[in-house]
């Protein structure tokens, strides 16, 4: 597992002024990777985060690539050593300082992609109060499934419609069937939801055929950004069955721009726990470092701001938060070790979504179906305005980031989305 390191120091700050503010996302003790471009017809290129402004890594003289999936490829050593060089030559007191200056842009003046090309992208699953709440509405008598406590979850998803922050969703359309009616219709989806997620990319990949120890799970993942994986509740209700998940939720996922990396993560670290009377996880999904350590502590939170709120100008207000630890059943290194456990090949770019997470509180959850107990109890504005699900022009607006005694807190930057009437 990834150690801490000089680039973890709490006494580390940057020339870059912004970076060194209290509550900034992208102190130097974060540095996260994303693709940006700058200038009306630049291809984009990799960049580093820190404070408000975006290090060009090829203009720094560090990189001589603008492949996002070939730098994520590299081994844990070479991309620790990378992050090593950026630390020092953005430290206070580096020489560096007036010939990077002119790598940096400002990130209000640069355009930011999806961060890599996203070759798969499967969704888990690995929230238990989430799979619970949902279950009691899909199925009441028989809620959690009872493979849940023993498999990691998931679905394969759909990669060409993940778009970065700030890209509108416009609302889908589907086979919609009340209960009621015989026969379904084609029409607008009415039960728009969004989903809590974390998306871990995958660094290193595996050859077919070989499964990922869960001792190695880790050093084949490159980092992490927040996912709202937009859900027609309507449409999904209908097609579920028997295969899962399809046209609901492939119409627009929205990520956020900055990868923050595992190095990054290190000191956020939390151990892995079962509740007592639960199943202890099957071997190849068990280790004493996952234990110990497996689990990542990333608080997150859910803003909103109707088209009223945003033409009174009063600011999003806060739908949701919770932490991983209390919302996710299976570590990323589980994740992992399961996914490749039938020699499926992972490769660098491809995407986890975790799956919503929901906390065990009701004020917890990471999804609207869950927030109005399906629409039956809508969410009460400050403006008294109702949301049983997502009208056009809502804003929604994901953050997270990590804090933890004696280490400087990192944000993950947000994930923005708009619904856009049809
Ligand atoms: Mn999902």
């Amino acid at each position: 597992m990834i150690a801490i390191d000089a680039t973890h120091d709490p006494k580390l700050r940057s020339w870059v002024a912004s970076a060194n503010q209290a509550g900034c996302d992208f102190p130097i003790q974060n540095l996260p990777f994303g693709r940006f471009s700058h200038g009306a017809d630049a291809a984009p290129r990799i960049g580093v985060a820190i404070g408000d402004r975006i290090l060009d890594l090829r203009r720094a003289g560090l990189i001589d690539i603008d492949d996002m999936n070939a730098l994520m490829a590299a081994t844990p050593e070479k991309r620790s050593a990378l992050r090593a060089l950026i630390s020092q030559g953005l430290a206070e007191g580096s020489a560096r300082q007036a010939e990077w200056e002119s790598a940096l842009v400002g990130q209000s003046a640069a355009t930011m992609h999806v961060p890599c090309r996203i070759g798969d992208y499967t969704d888990f699953y690995t929230s238990v109060h989430h799979a619970t709440t949902v279950g009691k509405q899909f199925r009441p008598d028989n809620p959690l499934l009872p493979n849940y406590k023993w498999v990691p979850i998931g679905y394969h998803g759909r990669a060409s419609s993940i778009v970065v922050s700030g890209q509108p969703i416009r609302r889908p359309r589907g086979q919609l069937k009340s209960p009621e009616s015989v026969a379904p219709v084609l029409a607008l989806s009415k039960r728009l939801d969004l989903e809590l997620e974390l998306g871990w990319f995958v660094g290193k990949g595996n050859s077919l055929g070989e499964s990922i120890d869960i001792a190695e799970a880790e050093n084949h993942l490159f980092g992490v950004a927040l996912f709202n994986d937009w859900s027609a509740r309507d449409i999904q209700g209908w097609e579920y069955q028997p295969l899962g998940p399809f046209l609901s939720k492939n119409f627009g996922s929205t990520l956020s721009p900055w990868v923050v990396t595992m190095e990054a993560l290190a000191p956020f670290r939390a151990p892995f726990e079962r509740p007592p009377g639960d199943p202890q996880p099957l071997p190849y999904l068990d280790d004493a470092d996952n234990r110990a350590q497996g689990a990542f502590s990333i608080s997150l939170e859910v803003l909103l701001q109707t088209v009223k709120m945003r033409d009174a100008g009063e600011a999003p207000v806060r739908l949701t938060h919770t932490n991983t630890t209390r919302a996710a059943y299976w570590t990323p290194a589980q994740l992992v070790a399961h996914h490749t456990v039938n020699g499926c090949n992972l490769q660098p770019g491809d995407l986890f979504g975790s799956g919503t997470l929901s906390g065990p509180e009701p004020d917890e959850a990471g999804s609207l179906m869950e927030l109005t107990s399906g629409g039956k109890r809508p969410v009460t504005l400050p403006n008294g305005e109702q949301r049983s699900f997502l009208e056009d022009g809502d804003t929604l607006i994901l953050r997270g980031y990590c804090e933890a005694p004696g280490a400087i807190r990192i944000g993950l930057g947000e994930a923005l989305g708009t619904i856009e009437a049809s």
